[in-house]
């Protein structure tokens, strides 16, 4: 077998075999195939596609290239969920808690934020001391004992994907369903759990703009789950305005611990509750989605949800009383309110922009190898829909100096249009699969 025939053979709109996968990932990992050579199969795979063996045999073959955690140690049922990316998304810092407090147990391996999205890593090291590099052995202990743990993604853990991505990202090669779905899914299935509830984000903030292409994601996660033996279901959710208020790490933290303490309900409640009733239905503890809500629900006005985050940030070497006196995470020097211009109707906030506004504030990184600012972002007061008079407050920047909240206040009002006439809120989650 040669690269040149793998590479010819999907060019010509055939089907991959499975040994023909895995001789592609294996060389490509090695270093015997080149980047020029897999670039041009990943452009293959964009314009003639896969079915869903060649997807699973990629998946599976991406996932056996790295480190494959094995949960088979751990009792109960172990649950995961992944989320396509936006803007001011903080579902993990409230589902995980909900639902181990619940009883599943949650071994989670997140990512980092890069360019306008955040990740769940930065916004758990807002807590002073959170390790989110603790020990395999840690990190098994953890689970057992307190039914949650969030870590960072192993060095090894899933070595072709990080090269596949890369390679895509400067190849124009990202906008394909089979190579979407194999760079998520090898990664979900190698982090070891049962059920997997995939969120899967449409509209400005995300890169699936309609919700058609959204739909065709998420049905190709939960075939490709499924096919795996995991049980598997997806939500699609707006994302065409950031979710929640907060933009920017700690900013989020605090917003999460608001929803967790039954202080705040929002879009941000609905989805942890749509998704965690998946999850709880799913996994077999409640008997559908009613009891499944009320369950989640209970985790909230008991305090065990707010006690379960707490417990997970002492456990990860964190100082858990940030989460009852949120004034302990980090805050900015400066903030700025701003104002609307005019009276109308919240027509649309550009989701995106508002994650680059967040970015250049310190709050994200354009580059890897950025440090970011914890405390920095934006905080909405406003969401489409909502009635506006004039010189109400829009948003409030929070910048680590006047300058910068100058010049971010200055793209923020670009961000919010309005309209004459009243806007109906738009439907939040779109469809659940
Ligand atoms: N997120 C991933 O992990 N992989 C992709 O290909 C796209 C989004």
């Amino acid at each position: 077998m040669t690269m040149v025939d793998v590479i010819s053979k999907k060019r010509d709109g055939l089907e991959l075999s499975t040994e023909e996968i895995q001789y592609f990932i294996n060389g490509y990992v090695s270093g015997a195939i080149p980047d020029y050579q897999a670039s041009a199969l990943c452009m293959a795979i964009l314009l003639n596609g896969m079915n869903d063996r060649e997807t699973l045999d990629l998946t599976i073959a991406m996932m056996n290239s790295g480190d494959v955690l094995d949960l088979s140690s751990i009792e109960g049922i172990k649950v995961d969920k992944h989320s396509t990316g936006g803007v001011g998304d903080k579902t993990s810092l409230v589902l995980c808690p909900m639902v181990a407090a619940c009883g599943l147990k949650v071994a989670k391996m997140s990512g980092r934020g890069l360019g306008h999205t955040g990740g769940t890593i930065d916004k758990l090291e807002s807590f002073p001391g959170f390790n989110t590099g603790i020990s395999e052995e840690r990190f098994y202990n953890n689970v057992n004992e307190h039914g949650i743990v969030i870590t960072g993604q192993t060095s090894n853990l899933d070595p072709a994907d990080k090269l596949l991505y890369a390679l895509r990202d400067v190849t124009g090669t990202v906008p394909s369903i089979p190579l979407i779905t194999s760079s998520i899914m090898s990664k979900k299935l190698a982090s070891g759990a049962d059920v997997i509830v995939l969120d899967v984000k449409c509209g400005d903030g995300s890169f699936m703009k309609t919700q058609e292409d959204a739909h065709k994601l998420a049905d190709s996660l939960i075939r490709i789950g499924r096919g795996a033996g995991k049980k598997c279901s997806a939500v699609v959710s707006d994302m065409g305005q950031p979710l929640g208020f907060a933009i920017g790490n700690a900013l989020e933290v605090k917003e999460a611990i608001s929803v967790l303490s039954g202080r705040l309900s929002n879009d941000l409640l609905d989805l942890c509750l749509t998704i965690g009733s998946r999850m709880l239905v799913l996994s077999g503890i409640a008997p559908d989605e009613t009891q499944a809500g009320i369950m989640l629900m209970k985790t909230i006005s008991s305090g065990s949800a707010l006690k379960k985050l707490a417990e997970m940030v002492e456990a990860q070497d964190g100082d858990s009383k940030a989460v009852y006196d949120t004034s302990c995470l980090p805050t900015a020097a400066v903030r700025l309110e701003v104002m609307a211009e005019q009276a109308g109707y919240v027509e649309s906030i550009k989701a995106e922009k508002l994650g680059l506004i967040s970015m250049k504030l310190g709050g994200g990184r354009a580059k890897k190898s950025d440090i970011i600012d914890l405390g920095v972002g934006i905080v909405l007061n406003k969401k489409v829909g909502d009635a506006v008079s004039a010189g109400d407050v829009l948003a409030t920047i929070h910048a680590k100096t006047a300058e910068n909240a100058d010049s971010a206040a200055n793209e923020l009002i670009e961000c919010f249009s309005l309209s004459e006439k009243p806007v109906e809120a738009p439907l939040f989650i779109k469809e659940i699969i």
